[in-house]
């Protein structure tokens, strides 16, 4: 791609978001790149069983099927990159990824999509020998282990019933009084003989010395130690808006993008779609997210049609 080009539309993000808004745009025959350097969050699920017209298959595959149909049907042009800085240039929008490439587009859809929120109990110096935020990449190497869960929504149940499958005892860690994940998963966990769920209580440090050996527990004020092999906190995640910040564009108080009906930001050309938008009351969901991303695109093609 020239670097002196500038195109109809920039797509940040490669998620369900990123990757719908990028098949409308190739409906509206817009001049678009999409720019994003993994798959997003819906990557890590090890099934989803909601995606409309498949019954069930893992995230990553779903995520690939979409970029395959954006890609082959649509002629999108992915750069497998990541942006480091996004500025507005004479009525543009001028990026610049962590590789050197520059790119200059009339508008822009951010999907940059949401990271992993962290514990903040110094539990990363264990990732990879330990503490994974990714169950489905790495529970199966927990066989015959024991394992904590800590969470008590969607991704905890399925980080907990997949975990099952390999390590020798699950415990899901969760503050609250009973679990609030959609209740599908309700009887799967009860089934698992090897899920214990361990309520009000609080995983407050990590142990180890080279690895992960051992958690602090506090449960209804008593603290206590339990030994373990690994940890997935499954506790949220956190929109990735450290880009738009320069631009201007308006946040809610927990920084997702506010937007209207029409995915538009407060920054004009500048449009938001999927997990990073503070839409639906926190519903983040994989069609939800394809869904804005092509209401997106179409605001997108109209905007610069009224531009010419
Ligand atoms: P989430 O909804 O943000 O839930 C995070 C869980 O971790 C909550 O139970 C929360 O407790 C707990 N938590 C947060 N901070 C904590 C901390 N510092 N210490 C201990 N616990 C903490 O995250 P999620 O489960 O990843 O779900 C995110 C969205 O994706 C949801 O809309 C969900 O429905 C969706 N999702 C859908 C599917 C699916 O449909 N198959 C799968 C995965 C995710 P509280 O309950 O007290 O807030």
């Amino acid at each position: 791609m020239p670097e002196s080009k500038v195109l109809d539309l920039a797509i940040l993000g490669t998620g369900p978001g990123g990757l719908s808004a990028a098949i409308y745009a190739g409906v509206y025959k817009l001049d678009f790149a999409v720019i994003g350097k993994d798959y997003g969050m819906l990557a890590n699920s090890h099934e989803i069983i909601n995606w409309p017209g498949t019954k069930s298959a893992p995230g990553l595959e779903i995520v690939q099927k979409i970029r395959e149909h954006a890609v082959e049907v649509f002629g999108a042009k992915i750069v497998d990159d990541e942006i480091v800085s996004v500025k507005k240039l004479d009525g543009n929008y001028s990026l610049q990824t962590k590789n050197g490439k520059k790119l200059e587009a009339k508008a822009l859809i951010v999907a940059t999509g949401l990271m992993n929120r962290k514990l903040g109990i110094g539990e990363e110096k264990f990732i990879g020998k330990g503490v994974s935020y990714c169950a489905t990449c790495d529970a199966s190497f927990f066989k015959g282990k024991v394992i904590g869960v800590i969470g008590g929504n969607d991704s905890a149940a399925q980080a907990a019933l997949l975990s099952a499958e390999y390590a020798k005892k699950v415990y899901v860690f969760y503050r609250r009084e009973a679990l609030r994940c959609q209740p599908i998963y309700l009887p799967k966990l009860e089934a698992k003989k090897n899920i214990e769920i361990v309520l009000n209580s609080n995983v407050t440090a990590v142990k180890g010395d080279k690895k992960l050996e051992s958690i602090e527990l506090g449960i209804k004020g008593k603290k206590s130690e339990m030994k373990i092999d690994g940890l997935f906190p499954e506790i949220g995640a956190v929109p990735q808006n450290i880009l738009l910040q320069e631009l201007g564009v308006k946040f809610d108080e927990a920084g997702f993008i506010i937007v209207d009906s029409l995915q538009k930001t407060s920054v004009e050309g500048v449009y938001a779609a999927g997990d990073i938008t503070a839409t639906h009351s926190g519903f983040k969901q994989a069609v939800v997210a394809a869904a804005e991303g092509a209401v997106a695109a179409n605001s997108v093609f109209k905007f610069l049609k009224e531009k010419r």
